[in-house]
């Protein structure tokens, strides 16, 4: 295994007298997507959910964990995966409870 970032070998976490020794971190992450299912209840909500389309596992050495610009490269990555919701179906959703207040 190698970390993603500087390519070196890395060793699997060991364990000592004194504790263990951790040479790598792993991200799990990857291409994300909104699943929706048709609730076969009328009345109830469809159901949606995040779906991992393409998982990748970023690996990160020690080393680089030291580093600033790795660390943020790796928040910016996590950041990435928080789901956006459609800007049109928002703003409709929006609207449509708007219509409901002003009724009556
Ligand atoms: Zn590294």
């Amino acid at each position: 295994m190698q970390c993603s970032h500087c390519s070196r070998e890395v060793k699997e976490t060991r364990h000592t007298q004194r504790g263990y020794r951790v040479d790598y971190y792993v991200l799990h992450t990857g291409q994300t997507e909104w699943v929706f299912l048709k609730n076969p209840k009328e009345d109830a909500p469809s159901l949606h959910y995040l779906k991992l389309t393409q998982p990748v596992d970023i690996i990160t050495c020690v080393d680089c964990c030291d580093q600033p610009q790795i660390r943020r490269r790796l928040q910016e990555e996590l950041n990435s995966l928080e789901p956006t919701l459609d800007k049109k179906q928002t703003e409709s959703l929006k609207e449509s409870s708007e219509a409901e207040a002003n009724h009556g």
